[in-house]
Protein backbone atom coordinates (compact mmCIF):
# COMPACT_ATOMS: atom_id res chain seq x y z
CA UNK A 1 0.00 0.00 0.00
CA UNK A 2 1.27 3.41 -0.80
CA UNK A 3 0.41 6.53 1.18
CA UNK A 4 1.01 10.51 -0.19
CA UNK A 5 1.25 13.04 2.79
CA UNK A 6 0.35 16.84 1.80
CA UNK A 7 2.27 19.09 4.30
CA UNK A 8 5.40 20.28 5.80
CA UNK A 9 5.01 20.26 9.16
CA UNK A 10 5.68 18.56 12.66
CA UNK A 11 1.95 17.20 12.01
CA UNK A 12 2.67 15.45 9.07
CA UNK A 13 5.71 13.94 10.49
CA UNK A 14 3.96 12.60 13.39
CA UNK A 15 1.09 11.43 10.91
CA UNK A 16 4.31 9.56 8.97
CA UNK A 17 5.78 8.08 12.48
CA UNK A 18 2.35 7.02 13.42
CA UNK A 19 2.10 5.33 9.71
CA UNK A 20 5.47 3.75 10.44
CA UNK A 21 3.97 1.03 12.70
CA UNK A 22 1.63 -0.30 9.78
CA UNK A 23 3.03 -3.27 7.98
CA UNK A 24 1.15 -3.29 5.13
CA UNK A 25 2.19 0.69 3.75
CA UNK A 26 5.16 -0.08 1.39
CA UNK A 27 6.09 3.52 0.65
CA UNK A 28 5.10 7.03 2.04
CA UNK A 29 5.07 9.76 -0.33
CA UNK A 30 5.27 13.33 1.59
CA UNK A 31 4.73 17.10 -0.25
CA UNK A 32 6.77 18.88 0.30
CA UNK A 33 8.04 16.76 3.56
CA UNK A 34 11.04 17.63 5.78
CA UNK A 35 14.41 16.26 7.37
CA UNK A 36 11.78 13.53 9.39
CA UNK A 37 9.96 12.69 6.63
CA UNK A 38 12.41 11.87 4.37
CA UNK A 39 13.84 9.25 6.43
CA UNK A 40 10.33 7.78 6.60
CA UNK A 41 9.68 8.03 3.18
CA UNK A 42 10.36 9.95 -0.08
CA UNK A 43 9.74 13.71 -0.36
CA UNK A 44 8.42 15.41 -3.23
CA UNK A 45 9.17 19.01 -4.07
CA UNK A 46 6.31 19.87 -5.92
CA UNK A 47 2.80 21.10 -3.95
CA UNK A 48 0.39 21.96 -6.51
CA UNK A 49 -2.67 20.19 -7.22
CA UNK A 50 -1.74 19.27 -10.68
CA UNK A 51 1.61 17.59 -10.08
CA UNK A 52 0.30 15.81 -6.82
CA UNK A 53 -2.69 14.37 -8.63
CA UNK A 54 -0.35 13.27 -11.93
CA UNK A 55 2.23 12.10 -8.74
CA UNK A 56 -0.82 9.82 -7.44
CA UNK A 57 -1.52 7.99 -11.06
CA UNK A 58 2.05 7.35 -11.58
CA UNK A 59 2.70 5.81 -8.42
CA UNK A 60 -0.92 4.13 -7.57
CA UNK A 61 -1.11 5.98 -4.64
CA UNK A 62 -3.95 3.85 -2.13
CA UNK A 63 -4.61 7.03 -0.20
CA UNK A 64 -3.75 10.69 0.45
CA UNK A 65 -3.94 12.81 3.78
CA UNK A 66 -4.30 16.46 3.86
CA UNK A 67 -2.49 18.36 6.24
CA UNK A 68 -2.36 22.07 5.76
CA UNK A 69 -5.81 24.41 4.86
CA UNK A 70 -4.48 25.78 1.90
CA UNK A 71 -5.02 22.98 -0.29
CA UNK A 72 -8.14 22.40 0.94
CA UNK A 73 -9.62 25.52 0.28
CA UNK A 74 -7.72 25.23 -3.10
CA UNK A 75 -10.02 22.31 -4.05
CA UNK A 76 -7.62 19.03 -3.85
CA UNK A 77 -9.76 16.75 -2.48
CA UNK A 78 -12.59 17.93 -5.70
CA UNK A 79 -9.77 17.22 -7.85
CA UNK A 80 -8.75 13.99 -6.97
CA UNK A 81 -12.41 12.55 -6.59
CA UNK A 82 -12.89 13.81 -9.93
CA UNK A 83 -10.29 11.07 -11.10
CA UNK A 84 -10.78 8.44 -9.19
CA UNK A 85 -8.24 8.91 -6.17
CA UNK A 86 -9.20 7.90 -2.74
CA UNK A 87 -8.13 11.08 -0.64
CA UNK A 88 -9.09 12.53 2.98
CA UNK A 89 -10.04 16.34 4.01
CA UNK A 90 -12.54 18.43 3.36
CA UNK A 91 -14.09 19.85 -0.05
CA UNK A 92 -12.89 23.67 -1.14
CA UNK A 93 -16.78 24.34 -0.35
CA UNK A 94 -16.20 22.80 3.39
CA UNK A 95 -13.33 24.63 3.67
CA UNK A 96 -15.20 27.64 3.50
CA UNK A 97 -16.29 27.05 7.01
CA UNK A 98 -12.48 27.50 8.06
CA UNK A 99 -11.96 30.16 5.43
CA UNK A 100 -14.48 32.51 6.12
CA UNK A 101 -15.05 33.51 9.59
CA UNK A 102 -18.21 35.59 8.52
CA UNK A 103 -19.63 32.15 6.78
CA UNK A 104 -18.70 29.87 9.51
CA UNK A 105 -20.73 32.74 12.27
CA UNK A 106 -23.17 32.56 10.13
CA UNK A 107 -23.26 28.67 10.35
CA UNK A 108 -23.07 28.27 13.99
CA UNK A 109 -25.98 30.76 14.40
CA UNK A 110 -28.14 29.50 11.66
CA UNK A 111 -28.06 25.72 13.49
CA UNK A 112 -27.95 27.04 17.76
CA UNK A 113 -24.30 25.87 18.13
CA UNK A 114 -22.88 27.77 20.94
CA UNK A 115 -20.66 30.42 20.05
CA UNK A 116 -19.98 34.02 21.08
CA UNK A 117 -22.63 36.62 20.24
CA UNK A 118 -21.76 38.17 17.37
CA UNK A 119 -22.11 40.44 14.12
CA UNK A 120 -21.00 40.22 10.64
CA UNK A 121 -20.04 43.43 8.79
CA UNK A 122 -19.71 44.49 5.18
CA UNK A 123 -19.66 48.42 5.69
CA UNK A 124 -17.06 50.56 7.52
CA UNK A 125 -19.43 52.95 9.31
CA UNK A 126 -21.63 50.29 10.39
CA UNK A 127 -18.71 48.78 12.24
CA UNK A 128 -17.98 51.97 13.54
CA UNK A 129 -21.25 52.61 14.94
CA UNK A 130 -21.75 48.77 16.55
CA UNK A 131 -18.55 49.29 18.92
CA UNK A 132 -19.42 52.71 20.23
CA UNK A 133 -21.31 51.80 22.81
CA UNK A 134 -20.30 48.16 23.56
CA UNK A 135 -19.07 46.43 26.48
CA UNK A 136 -15.18 45.73 25.88
CA UNK A 137 -13.18 43.94 25.90
CA UNK A 138 -14.61 43.05 22.11
CA UNK A 139 -13.21 40.53 19.70
CA UNK A 140 -12.20 42.40 16.12
CA UNK A 141 -11.68 39.37 13.53
CA UNK A 142 -11.03 39.91 9.87
CA UNK A 143 -13.07 37.42 7.90
CA UNK A 144 -10.88 35.73 5.68
CA UNK A 145 -7.43 33.75 6.04
CA UNK A 146 -4.77 36.07 8.23
CA UNK A 147 -2.47 33.58 8.72
CA UNK A 148 -3.88 33.75 12.49
CA UNK A 149 -3.07 37.21 12.73
CA UNK A 150 -6.73 38.81 11.85
CA UNK A 151 -8.11 38.30 15.59
CA UNK A 152 -7.84 41.28 17.81
CA UNK A 153 -8.87 41.43 21.43
CA UNK A 154 -9.48 45.33 21.72
CA UNK A 155 -9.42 47.28 25.10
CA UNK A 156 -11.62 50.01 24.73
CA UNK A 157 -13.31 51.82 21.55
CA UNK A 158 -10.42 53.84 20.19
CA UNK A 159 -8.42 50.66 19.58
CA UNK A 160 -11.67 49.04 18.14
CA UNK A 161 -11.73 51.92 15.59
CA UNK A 162 -8.34 51.66 14.58
CA UNK A 163 -8.26 47.82 14.23
CA UNK A 164 -12.04 48.60 11.79
CA UNK A 165 -9.79 50.71 9.84
CA UNK A 166 -6.53 48.61 9.52
CA UNK A 167 -8.77 45.71 8.60
CA UNK A 168 -11.38 47.34 6.01
CA UNK A 169 -10.09 50.43 4.97
CA UNK A 170 -6.14 50.24 4.74
CA UNK A 171 -6.89 46.12 4.05
CA UNK A 172 -3.80 45.25 6.27
CA UNK A 173 -4.61 41.60 5.14
CA UNK A 174 -5.74 42.50 2.03
CA UNK A 175 -9.81 40.72 1.12
CA UNK A 176 -9.22 38.99 4.22
CA UNK A 177 -10.63 42.44 6.07
CA UNK A 178 -13.63 42.93 3.11
CA UNK A 179 -15.85 41.53 5.94
CA UNK A 180 -15.47 41.83 10.04
CA UNK A 181 -17.31 39.85 12.44
CA UNK A 182 -17.31 41.72 15.91
CA UNK A 183 -17.88 39.43 18.91
CA UNK A 184 -18.27 39.27 22.91
CA UNK A 185 -15.53 38.47 24.64
CA UNK A 186 -15.44 35.40 26.26
CA UNK A 187 -13.21 34.93 29.23
CA UNK A 188 -11.80 30.66 30.38
CA UNK A 189 -9.08 28.82 28.70
CA UNK A 190 -9.05 27.11 25.15
CA UNK A 191 -9.31 23.48 24.40
CA UNK A 192 -8.64 21.63 20.96
CA UNK A 193 -11.04 18.77 19.75
CA UNK A 194 -10.39 17.24 16.95
CA UNK A 195 -12.68 15.12 14.64
CA UNK A 196 -13.09 12.31 12.03
CA UNK A 197 -15.71 12.72 10.04
CA UNK A 198 -17.30 9.68 7.97
CA UNK A 199 -19.41 12.29 5.36
CA UNK A 200 -22.67 11.41 8.10
CA UNK A 201 -21.18 11.54 12.02
CA UNK A 202 -18.51 12.87 13.47
CA UNK A 203 -16.03 10.96 15.79
CA UNK A 204 -13.92 13.31 18.46
CA UNK A 205 -10.55 12.37 19.91
CA UNK A 206 -9.45 13.51 23.25
CA UNK A 207 -9.27 17.02 24.06
CA UNK A 208 -5.39 18.70 23.43
CA UNK A 209 -4.13 21.90 24.47
CA UNK A 210 -2.00 23.76 22.77
CA UNK A 211 0.19 26.56 23.91
CA UNK A 212 -0.47 29.32 21.50
CA UNK A 213 1.14 32.48 22.79
CA UNK A 214 5.36 32.85 22.20
CA UNK A 215 6.33 33.23 26.21
CA UNK A 216 5.71 31.56 29.29
CA UNK A 217 2.66 31.97 31.13
CA UNK A 218 0.62 32.46 27.39
CA UNK A 219 2.16 35.56 26.99
CA UNK A 220 3.42 37.41 24.02
CA UNK A 221 2.92 36.98 20.38
CA UNK A 222 0.41 34.54 19.20
CA UNK A 223 2.05 31.63 17.54
CA UNK A 224 1.43 28.49 15.51
CA UNK A 225 1.61 26.15 18.62
CA UNK A 226 4.66 26.63 21.16
CA UNK A 227 3.34 23.25 22.16
CA UNK A 228 0.57 21.03 23.08
CA UNK A 229 -0.65 18.50 25.77
CA UNK A 230 -3.28 15.59 26.05
CA UNK A 231 -5.72 14.74 27.28
CA UNK A 232 -6.60 18.84 28.05
CA UNK A 233 -6.30 18.07 32.03
CA UNK A 234 -8.76 21.04 32.92
CA UNK A 235 -11.41 19.20 30.74
CA UNK A 236 -14.48 18.07 32.78
CA UNK A 237 -17.10 15.00 31.80
CA UNK A 238 -19.57 18.26 32.39
CA UNK A 239 -17.76 19.51 29.48
CA UNK A 240 -17.83 16.47 27.40
CA UNK A 241 -21.64 16.57 27.47
CA UNK A 242 -22.08 20.04 27.02
CA UNK A 243 -19.57 20.00 23.78
CA UNK A 244 -21.80 17.16 22.59
CA UNK A 245 -24.56 18.47 23.21
CA UNK A 246 -24.57 21.89 22.36
CA UNK A 247 -21.52 22.35 19.76
CA UNK A 248 -21.13 18.51 18.52
CA UNK A 249 -24.47 17.45 17.58
CA UNK A 250 -25.82 20.70 15.92
CA UNK A 251 -22.29 20.82 13.62
CA UNK A 252 -23.54 17.40 12.46
CA UNK A 253 -26.64 18.41 11.97
CA UNK A 254 -26.01 21.67 10.34
CA UNK A 255 -23.24 19.98 8.23
CA UNK A 256 -25.82 17.39 7.07
CA UNK A 257 -28.99 19.71 6.02
CA UNK A 258 -26.35 22.28 3.86
CA UNK A 259 -24.82 18.84 2.55
CA UNK A 260 -21.74 20.17 3.29
CA UNK A 261 -20.90 16.56 4.45
CA UNK A 262 -17.23 15.76 3.81
CA UNK A 263 -14.89 12.65 4.96
CA UNK A 264 -11.84 14.44 6.58
CA UNK A 265 -10.77 15.91 9.90
CA UNK A 266 -12.40 18.78 11.78
CA UNK A 267 -11.13 20.54 14.47
CA UNK A 268 -13.03 22.76 17.13
CA UNK A 269 -11.34 25.55 18.99
CA UNK A 270 -13.17 26.16 22.09
CA UNK A 271 -13.42 28.50 24.54
CA UNK A 272 -14.06 26.59 28.01
CA UNK A 273 -16.24 29.76 30.42
CA UNK A 274 -17.65 29.71 34.07
CA UNK A 275 -20.92 28.97 31.32
CA UNK A 276 -19.68 26.04 29.60
CA UNK A 277 -17.75 25.52 26.51
CA UNK A 278 -18.05 27.68 23.23
CA UNK A 279 -17.23 27.61 19.82
CA UNK A 280 -14.35 30.21 18.63
CA UNK A 281 -13.92 28.52 15.35
CA UNK A 282 -13.67 25.67 13.14
CA UNK A 283 -10.46 24.50 11.27
CA UNK A 284 -11.18 21.50 8.83
CA UNK A 285 -8.44 19.92 9.12
CA UNK A 286 -6.06 18.52 11.76
CA UNK A 287 -4.05 20.98 13.86
CA UNK A 288 -0.42 21.35 14.55
CA UNK A 289 0.72 20.71 17.38
CA UNK A 290 -2.25 18.67 18.62
CA UNK A 291 -1.92 16.30 16.22
CA UNK A 292 1.42 15.28 17.39
CA UNK A 293 0.20 14.53 21.07
CA UNK A 294 -3.38 12.76 19.55
CA UNK A 295 -1.55 10.69 17.58
CA UNK A 296 1.27 9.50 20.36
CA UNK A 297 -2.00 8.50 22.20
CA UNK A 298 -4.40 7.12 19.38
CA UNK A 299 -4.31 3.30 20.01
CA UNK A 300 -6.04 2.75 16.44
CA UNK A 301 -4.92 1.73 13.18
CA UNK A 302 -4.93 5.09 11.38
CA UNK A 303 -5.03 3.89 7.58
CA UNK A 304 -8.62 1.39 8.63
CA UNK A 305 -9.90 4.02 10.35
CA UNK A 306 -9.57 6.96 7.36
CA UNK A 307 -10.58 3.72 5.11
CA UNK A 308 -13.98 2.80 7.57
CA UNK A 309 -15.03 7.10 7.36
CA UNK A 310 -14.04 6.87 3.61
CA UNK A 311 -16.48 4.20 3.25
CA UNK A 312 -19.15 5.59 5.39
CA UNK A 313 -18.79 3.37 8.19
CA UNK A 314 -18.70 4.37 12.19
CA UNK A 315 -15.53 4.28 13.75
CA UNK A 316 -14.80 3.62 17.68
CA UNK A 317 -11.57 5.44 18.31
CA UNK A 318 -9.22 4.42 21.46
CA UNK A 319 -6.76 6.22 22.78
CA UNK A 320 -4.46 5.32 25.59
CA UNK A 321 -4.50 6.23 29.42
CA UNK A 322 -0.95 7.88 29.19
CA UNK A 323 -0.59 11.15 29.06
CA UNK A 324 1.20 13.00 26.21
CA UNK A 325 2.99 16.19 25.99
CA UNK A 326 4.53 17.66 23.17
CA UNK A 327 7.18 20.40 23.04
CA UNK A 328 7.83 23.27 20.17
CA UNK A 329 11.67 24.30 19.64
CA UNK A 330 11.66 27.73 17.06
CA UNK A 331 13.81 29.79 15.61
CA UNK A 332 14.98 33.04 17.29
CA UNK A 333 12.53 35.94 16.62
CA UNK A 334 9.71 33.39 15.78
CA UNK A 335 7.19 34.47 15.30
CA UNK A 336 7.99 37.87 13.78
CA UNK A 337 11.38 37.88 11.71
CA UNK A 338 13.47 35.01 12.16
CA UNK A 339 17.33 33.74 10.17
CA UNK A 340 17.18 30.45 8.88
CA UNK A 341 19.96 28.52 7.71
CA UNK A 342 21.75 27.26 11.10
CA UNK A 343 22.85 23.59 11.66
CA UNK A 344 20.60 21.63 14.01
CA UNK A 345 22.66 19.44 16.41
CA UNK A 346 22.43 17.21 19.07
CA UNK A 347 19.45 15.39 17.60
CA UNK A 348 21.43 12.00 17.96
CA UNK A 349 21.53 12.28 21.99
CA UNK A 350 17.20 12.42 21.63
CA UNK A 351 16.35 9.29 23.91
CA UNK A 352 13.25 9.52 25.84
CA UNK A 353 10.91 11.40 22.93
CA UNK A 354 10.25 10.95 19.12
CA UNK A 355 12.10 13.67 17.58
CA UNK A 356 9.61 15.51 14.82
CA UNK A 357 10.85 18.01 12.61
CA UNK A 358 9.37 21.12 10.19
CA UNK A 359 11.27 23.77 9.56
CA UNK A 360 13.92 21.86 9.21
CA UNK A 361 16.16 20.14 6.02
CA UNK A 362 18.72 18.00 5.11
CA UNK A 363 21.77 19.79 3.20
CA UNK A 364 24.07 17.37 2.30
CA UNK A 365 24.58 15.56 5.64
CA UNK A 366 23.24 18.77 7.94
CA UNK A 367 20.25 18.83 9.23
CA UNK A 368 19.64 23.27 8.87
CA UNK A 369 16.75 25.26 10.19
CA UNK A 370 14.52 26.41 7.38
CA UNK A 371 10.96 27.83 9.15
CA UNK A 372 10.46 28.97 12.59
CA UNK A 373 8.90 26.46 14.61
CA UNK A 374 11.70 23.84 13.78
CA UNK A 375 11.02 20.50 15.65
CA UNK A 376 8.53 19.51 17.77
CA UNK A 377 9.54 16.68 20.47
CA UNK A 378 7.15 14.73 21.77
CA UNK A 379 6.93 11.86 24.96
CA UNK A 380 4.12 10.33 26.93
CA UNK A 381 4.01 8.81 30.44
CA UNK A 382 1.97 7.32 33.04
CA UNK A 383 1.80 11.32 34.56
CA UNK A 384 2.27 14.90 32.31
CA UNK A 385 5.15 15.22 34.78
CA UNK A 386 7.08 12.13 33.31
CA UNK A 387 6.13 13.15 29.97
CA UNK A 388 7.39 16.59 30.73
CA UNK A 389 10.62 15.11 32.30
CA UNK A 390 11.35 13.17 28.59
CA UNK A 391 10.88 16.13 26.36
CA UNK A 392 12.87 18.80 28.56
CA UNK A 393 15.66 16.35 28.97
CA UNK A 394 15.79 15.87 24.96
CA UNK A 395 15.57 19.24 24.38
CA UNK A 396 18.79 20.25 26.94
CA UNK A 397 21.40 18.66 23.67
CA UNK A 398 19.61 20.08 21.07
CA UNK A 399 21.28 23.38 19.46
CA UNK A 400 20.74 25.50 16.72
CA UNK A 401 21.63 29.18 17.11
CA UNK A 402 18.91 31.38 18.63
CA UNK A 403 17.09 28.35 19.27
CA UNK A 404 14.22 28.81 22.17
CA UNK A 405 11.19 27.24 23.65
CA UNK A 406 8.82 27.32 26.20
CA UNK A 407 10.00 26.37 29.89
CA UNK A 408 6.20 25.86 31.17
CA UNK A 409 4.71 23.19 28.22
CA UNK A 410 3.00 20.51 30.05
CA UNK A 411 3.27 22.21 33.51
CA UNK A 412 -0.27 21.89 35.42
P1 LIG B 1 -5.96 30.25 14.60
O1 LIG B 1 -4.72 31.06 14.36
O2 LIG B 1 -5.90 29.43 15.86
O3 LIG B 1 -6.45 29.48 13.41
P2 LIG B 1 -7.80 32.21 13.92
O4 LIG B 1 -6.93 33.31 13.52
O5 LIG B 1 -8.44 31.39 12.87
O6 LIG B 1 -7.06 31.30 14.93
P3 LIG B 1 -9.79 32.40 16.07
O7 LIG B 1 -9.48 31.01 16.52
O8 LIG B 1 -11.22 32.73 15.84
O9 LIG B 1 -8.96 32.86 14.82
O10 LIG B 1 -9.18 33.37 17.16
C1 LIG B 1 -7.79 33.38 17.49
C2 LIG B 1 -7.62 33.47 18.98
O11 LIG B 1 -8.23 34.68 19.45
C3 LIG B 1 -8.31 32.35 19.74
O12 LIG B 1 -7.51 31.21 19.80
C4 LIG B 1 -8.53 33.00 21.08
O13 LIG B 1 -7.35 32.97 21.85
C5 LIG B 1 -8.83 34.44 20.71
N1 LIG B 1 -10.28 34.64 20.60
C6 LIG B 1 -11.05 34.46 19.51
N2 LIG B 1 -12.34 34.74 19.75
C7 LIG B 1 -12.42 35.08 21.05
C8 LIG B 1 -13.47 35.46 21.92
N3 LIG B 1 -14.73 35.59 21.49
N4 LIG B 1 -13.16 35.75 23.20
C9 LIG B 1 -11.89 35.66 23.65
N5 LIG B 1 -10.85 35.31 22.89
C10 LIG B 1 -11.09 35.02 21.61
Amino acid sequence: MKILIVGNGARESALGVKLQEDKRISKIFFAKGNATTDNIGQNYFESDIVSLRNLAIQENIDLTIVGPEAPLVDGIVDDFRKHDLKIFGATARCAKLEGSKAYSKKFMQTYNIKTAKAQVFEAYHDAIAYVKNHDYPLVIKASGLAGGKGVVVCEDVLEANATIHKFMIDRIYGDAGIQLVIEDFLEGYEVSIIAFSNGQKLFPCIPAKDYKKAGKGETGANTGGMGSAAPSPEWTAENQIDFEKNILEPTIFGLQEKNLNFRGFIFFGLMVTKNGCYLLEYNMRLGDPETQVLMALLENNLVDTIESCLNGDDVELKFSDKKAVCLVICSGGYPQNYETGFEIKGTDKVEHSTLLFAGASREAKRIVTSGGRVLSLVATGDSFDEARDKVYADALPIHFDYAYYRDDIGKF
